[in-house]
């Protein structure tokens, strides 16, 4: 049995796999989403949530009421005029929506903060540019212990409400990107493990029919599952730093590790100790 979501290119061909199992339609626009949706109900599919790879800023991105009440994984490239954001305000409260900004471009950490302060659920995409370290802290201590109520900004809070100090902490979910949550379809229905290894045309199967009793068992999933201790049989940076169990060399897939992700990581994993502590051992004061 398949387990897992699948993420798959809106195609009404593909429609007849995916009968009986969670589906995350990728499209690139909002426009005329009933006609994505209304189809996957009809071929008795689940979707989880709808993922929009956009090109254009959010503001031009087609956000309207007619979309309350279905999740949105909306990917944009940048916020737009901020006349056109406030006019949209009213709008996008009313949805469920979270927003993936690459951090690599300019002005993104403060939208990313704007966002979260406004309740607007955030997940910062880390683009393989070289993100401003410094930025990126303060939005990291905003998302933890910023003072006034905001929404999430992932992966920050997601580690923080799923961190275990005595384990490896993984967050890849949170960008649809984690095997034993989601799979990934080509047009042509071939399975890939990954966002990356559809990217790389490295499939798992031809369709998903060949794995309907589940990829748990399969070796590809196993060894996707454990190609985390290869930093350890290198050597290599990754498997001597402070912040390895926040990061597992997520931050050396599109760059050298050194010390400023090094320093970042550490930070990452003292900031979700405290958060940790803060939040299930609240102080109380006494009361007569
Ligand atoms: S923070 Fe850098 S050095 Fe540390 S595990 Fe991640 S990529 Fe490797």
């Amino acid at each position: 049995m398949i387990r897992q979501a699948i993420v798959f290119p809106f195609r009404e061909d593909l429609l007849c796999r995916l009968r009986g199992l969670a589906v995350v339609p990728r499209v690139q626009s909002l426009e005329n989403i009933g006609d994505v949706l209304n189809p996957i109900y009809h071929a008795g599919a689940n979707t989880r949530c709808v993922l929009v790879e956009s090109e254009v800023p959010l503001t031009s991105a087609g956000l309207h009421q007619g979309l309350a009440g279905i999740p949105v994984a909306l990917a944009v490239p940048r916020l737009g005029p901020l006349s056109d954001f406030f006019r949209l305000l009213p709008v996008l409260r009313q949805l469920s929506i979270r927003v993936f900004l690459p951090i690599g471009v300019e002005g993104n950490l403060t939208t990313l903060r704007i966002l979260s302060s406004l309740g607007i659920g955030t997940t910062i995409v880390l683009d393989g540019k070289e993100p401003d370290w410094d930025g990126l802290a303060d939005l990291m201590t905003y998302a933890f212990f910023g003072q006034v109520p905001h929404a999430s900004i992932d992966p920050f809070n997601y580690l923080g409400d799923n961190f275990d100090p005595g384990s490896r902490n993984e967050f890849e979910a949170v960008y649809f990107d984690d095997p034993r949550a989601y799979l990934h379809l080509d047009p042509e229905g071939r399975v890939a493990l990954t966002r990356d290894a559809l990217k790389r045309g490295d499939f798992l199967a031809g369709d998903l029919e060949s794995i309907r009793n589940g990829i748990e068992g399969l070796e590809a999933f196993r060894s996707r599952m454990s190609a985390w201790s290869d930093h350890f049989l290198a050597l290599d940076a990754c498997s001597t730093c402070p912040g390895w169990r926040v990061c597992s060399g997520r931050f050396a897939r599109h760059r050298q590790p050194d010390d400023n992700c090094r320093g970042f990581c550490a930070e990452l994993l003292d900031n979700l100790e405290q958060y940790r502590a803060t939040r299930r051992q609240p102080v109380t004061s006494w009361q007569p």
